[in-house]
């Protein structure tokens, strides 16, 4: 029997995360999709982040390498040219510094984004690998709050409103536990951001949320960029290409790289579909900020942990980091075959 770990703010996050993997979407029948946790801009940051994606398109970004392109790349590799060009023709001007340009570009060739060589005169000229695939469909975040009581609900009305008119989403939601879900109902959330009701008493399945309210739809502003002032909004990336660059970057399980699984006191366990970190000195799911270097029970795994196989090469911790890295892999290969 699974029982306790929704109640945290974090480990409920890490449920909803993995639902929305496994059955989103709630009322619009089974999307393709890439999770995140903990994304945003400066003004605002998500719990999770669904992005749906275009299977096709998806397999051409996975074909351009597992990490996720940061702004300054995607800058260069969503507008390479088919034919060579030095780097001041094919590209807008970028509104500061040409250097930071170029060096990116270089970064981009080290990665075999694009291919650059010296032209006329030593000018560097670059040309792409494959055009940057258009595999975003649609955004969502999605507000996480296991307890909404009056307070934490009131909290939440000012940020909802701000996500259903900030332009970047296709739509929003609050997920909550099942018995406050009727909370949600009674607070002046927008009418658009729809309610999730969620119980993770067996873990997670697909059906451990249900819709309480559906969601609007709303009407994203391709165009909007992060550009600060002094940058040229023309040669800026897209704000939600941005987003969904790192949502692919960092997944949902990233989070075993600020925690401690390096603890002997580090477990994973199963929450039916679903693995959620057990602490076994505080004998509970722990946040990921009590799990870190200051723990005061934090515990060094024994040497002969990591250097006698036990039970895996390197030690558990290295073996928790590398199964979440496998989920993750795993999860992406899966996207490619819808
Ligand atoms: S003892 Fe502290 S550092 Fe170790 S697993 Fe528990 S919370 Fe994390």
């Amino acid at each position: 029997m699974y029982a306790g770990a929704g109640k945290t703010e974090f480990t409920f996050e890490l449920l909803v995360s993995r639902w929305a993997e496994l059955a989103w979407h709630p009322t619009r029948g089974d999307r393709p999709t890439l999770v995140a946790r903990q994304l945003g801009t400066q003004q605002r940051r998500w719990d999770t982040v669904v992005v749906e994606v275009d299977p096709a398109a998806f397999e051409r970004r996975r074909a351009l390498g597992d990490r996720g392109l940061d702004r300054d790349l995607l800058r260069v590799v969503e507008r390479a040219p088919a034919e060579w060009e030095w780097y001041r023709d094919a590209l807008p001007d970028p509104g500061f510094s040409w250097e930071y340009v170029r060096a990116a570009i270089h970064r981009a060739a080290g990665r075999e984004l694009v291919e650059t060589r010296h032209g006329t005169g030593g000018r560097v000229e670059f040309r792409r690998v494959q055009p940057y695939p258009d595999w975003v469909r649609r955004l969502i975040a999605v507000e996480n709050k296991p307890s909404l009581d009056a307070a934490a609900a009131d909290a939440l009305v000012d940020q909802i409103e701000h996500d259903v008119s900030a332009g970047l989403l296709d739509e929003v939601w609050v997920a909550t536990d099942a018995d406050d879900a009727d909370r949600a109902l009674l607070e002046t959330f927008p009418v658009e951001a729809g309610v999730l009701a969620c119980d993770f008493g067996d873990g997670v399945t697909a059906d451990a949320a249900a819709v309480h309210w559906h969601a609007g739809r709303l009407e994203p502003d391709e165009t909007i960029t992060s550009a600060d002032r002094e940058e040229s909004p023309e040669a800026h990336p897209s704000y939600r290409a941005e987003l969904a660059e790192r949502a692919y970057d960092a997944g949902w399980r990233s989070y075993h790289e600020t925690m401690r699984p390096d603890c002997r006191a580090f477990e994973l366990r199963r929450a039916g579909r679903g693995l959620v970190p057990y602490c076994t000195a505080k004998a509970c799911h722990q946040t990921a900020s009590e799990c870190a270097g200051s723990c005061g029970e934090f515990t060094p795994e024994p040497p002969q942990w990591r250097t006698s196989g036990w039970p895996v090469a390197g030690g558990p911790g290295k073996g928790f980091t590398r199964l979440l890295d496998r989920r993750r892999e795993r999860h992406r290969e899966r996207l490619e075959d819808v």
